[in-house]
């Protein structure tokens, strides 16, 4: 294993051409195991299934988490991303999360809002383990997630970012890979929900079109949208959207948000929201500022509050709330 990081850092340090070559990472990195310090506990246990006529989705609570990144040794893709851009790294010694306490309500939508760098990504990575806090816990339906069997978190965890990335196989694999054994009538019926399906049909090979680095490539909207019919088939309890229509145009947004809305009814999600429309019809807010959640409410009650999110709404998102009237 240690002889490949070698050629990792080798590549880590081209640069701006290492971005475009991050795509095809992907399967080198999920070779290496990118999370050699999550290990799965012995006796760990599955999610426990809803209830018979308890709710379907289970709540998210985090219990006074602070987190500091792993030393510098350790591989991530953030930071390959700050290699390639030429950003230094920040120093590993600091802590990127302190105290952090909220409950996400069962079903229910919670937005993260705040400047850049402030942590948001980084709480919604501890949820599915892509990381382990550092203090504190992080409890998914009242199970400590370092107690669950990893299989059943993941499966349990549906994400979409920013930058989707798809294997280098075919549409249809990619899709089916979250949920074996969907029909393609299912397939499709995603795809078509996620705006994508015109696309697909459009192309030579259709559903069987190999994508990634020596195969089609998407455009960075087109692979948010297959990321997000793959979330509409995997339809899981707990939902995370990071930046999720980013490379989206206001138009095809606004049709995507339907699907969305559907693919979050009833469902536990953290979303790191930049739209007006999520915020407002957000459950619940959290203001997230140099590793800390320094406020919390609804629209109005933050807005009436004066304090950093009307900073924030003042500077991010009072021209949206023109641009829609
Ligand atoms: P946000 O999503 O709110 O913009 P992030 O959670 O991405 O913020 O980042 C919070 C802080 O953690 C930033 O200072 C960022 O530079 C740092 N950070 C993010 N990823 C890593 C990483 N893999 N290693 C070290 N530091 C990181
Ligand atoms: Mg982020």
């Amino acid at each position: 294993l240690m002889r490949l990081y070698g050629p990792i850092n080798l590549l880590a340090s081209m640069q701006a051409t290492a971005l475009t070559a991050l795509v095809s990472f992907d399967r080198v990195l999920e070779v290496l195991d990118l999370e050699p310090h999550i290990t799965e506990s012995p006796g760990a246990r599955p999610l426990d299934g809803p209830e018979e006529s308890g709710p379907v989705a289970p709540d998210i609570l985090f219990d006074r988490v602070g987190f500091r990144y792993p030393g510098a040794d350790e591989v991530s893709l953030a930071s390959l991303e700050a290699a390639a851009a030429r950003v230094p790294d920040r120093a590993s010694e600091a802590w990127t999360l302190r105290e952090v306490s909220f409950r996400a309500p069962a079903g229910k939508l919670t937005a993260l809002v705040g400047p850049s760098g402030a942590g948001k990504t980084t709480i919604t990575q501890l949820v599915p383990r892509l990381y382990d806090a550092t203090e504190g816990s992080v409890r998914i339906g009242g199970q400590d997630v370092r107690d669950l069997a990893l299989q059943s978190l993941r499966d349990a965890v549906g994400v979409v970012t920013q930058d989707a990335h798809l294997f280098h196989d075919t549409l249809r694999a990619n899709l089916e890979h979250a949920r074996r054994g969907a029909s393609e009538r299912e397939l499709i019926e995603a795809c078509e929900a996620a705006l994508i399906w015109d696309t697909i049909r459009a192309l030579p090979d259709g559903l069987d079109t190999v994508v990634g680095e020596r195969g089609h490539r998407l455009s960075g909207g087109e692979k948010q949208r297959v990321a997000l019919a793959r979330l509409l088939l995997k339809a899981p309890p707990i939902v995370v959207l990071d930046e999720a229509t980013a490379h989206l145009d206001s138009e095809s947004e606004a049709a995507i948000q339907r699907a969305l809305e559907t693919a979050l009814a009833g469902r536990t999600s953290l979303v790191i929201a930049h739209r007006l429309s999520t915020i407002r019809g957000a459950d619940h807010i959290l203001v997230v500022d140099a590793g800390r959640v320094r406020e919390r409410g609804t629209h109005e009650e933050l807005l009436l509050n004066g304090g950093l999110y009307a900073d924030l709404y003042r500077t991010q998102f009072a021209q949206q709330a023109a641009g829609s009237r």
